[in-house]
């Protein structure tokens, strides 16, 4: 049974153009904040952060509400829904960013509804640091915070990205982002800069080479699971970032065993996420099947 424990979650929701291996897919319903509720609400329920324009489709929303995402925090209003065009390498191993358009997202100031502002985790998603100060802001008395980020904000809003680190617990990053944040190549060198800068814990994505977990117990790894159908990588990151904070949720603990645990549940549901494109196989997924790729997870190494 799913717990009642909330994690409030905010981040760009997003009709992307997508530039994939198989083709070109225009409008795609995509976002931060969109694939990390999906991910949570396997495990707790999702209380989404946002905004939409005129041109999103309420029928997202409704499949949304329909898998227990919480969408009243989801403000819709006049002006074209945020935009990211990507463009992905033969290998779906690397991206380039061809446009972002923040578009609603640029004035956006959310007010959290009153049941958002109660809740015991938080997911600052990806989007603009100043933003998920806002929102963090908001939360009464948080027991868990994590945020996301990426090398846009890291180029352009360093000092809003520290105000966020100095008040988060978790952060989950790629192994190209933390290289940039940290100045240094080394990963365990770079973590060990990353934390000294606020997240008590750090987690590292490294895509197909799997998640590095460092918090104050040392070092833990998850390998990613092999998959036989890779179609868009796209949200896959948000994904394991819901999946991750959901898990902590329901476990209702962050301690390095509850962390270990909801990186195993993290990289199963990111790997379900790259095998549709956008959030068409996340919305599909059920809590059995991603036990049982957690439980081939663990069975891969020794
Ligand atoms: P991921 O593949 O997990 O890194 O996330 C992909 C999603 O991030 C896409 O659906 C985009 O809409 C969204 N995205 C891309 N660039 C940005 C940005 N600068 N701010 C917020 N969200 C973004």
């Amino acid at each position: 049974m799913k717990s009642t424990n909330a994690v409030t979650v905010v981040g760009s929701v997003a009709l992307d153009d997508l530039k994939l291996p198989t083709g070109n897919f225009d409008n795609v319903v995509g976002g931060a904040a969109t694939f990390a509720s999906l991910a949570v609400s396997l495990f707790a329920r999702a209380l989404m952060v946002g905004v939409v324009g005129t041109d999103f489709p309420e029928s997202v929303l409704s499949d949304l509400k329909q898998r227990g995402v919480d969408t009243s925090g989801v403000l819709r209003t006049s002006g074209k829904t945020f935009k990211w065009v990507g463009k992905y390498a033969a290998n779906l191993a690397s991206r380039e960013t061809l446009d972002t358009q923040l578009n609603v997202f640029a004035d956006f100031r959310p007010t959290l509804p009153a049941t958002y502002r109660q809740a015991q985790y938080v997911l600052l998603g990806n989007i603009h640091p100043a933003l998920q100060t806002d929102v963090l802001g908001q939360v009464e008395k948080p027991k868990f915070v994590a945020a996301d980020t990426m090398n846009l904000w890291i180029d352009i809003e360093r000092a809003a990205l520290g105000r966020v680190l100095e008040k988060i617990d978790c952060l989950i990053i790629n192994d190209e982002e933390l290289r940039q944040l940290a100045g240094v190549h080394n990963i365990r060198l770079a973590a060990r800069i990353v934390r000294g800068l606020g997240p008590r814990v750090l987690i590292c994505k490294r895509g197909e080479y799997g998640a590095l977990l460092f918090d104050d117990q040392g070092v833990a790894f998850v390998p990613a699971f092999p998959l036989e159908t890779e179609l868009d990588p796209t949200g896959a990151g948000d994904s394991f970032a819901g999946a991750l904070l959901g898990r902590l949720a329901e476990l209702d603990r962050f301690d390095h065993t509850a962390l270990r645990d909801a990186l195993g549940y993290a990289t199963a549901v990111a790997s379900f996420c790259v095998e549709g494109v956008g959030t068409q196989r996340l919305l599909a997924v059920t809590r059995e099947s991603v036990d049982e790729r957690l439980a081939a997870i663990r069975a891969l190494a020794g």
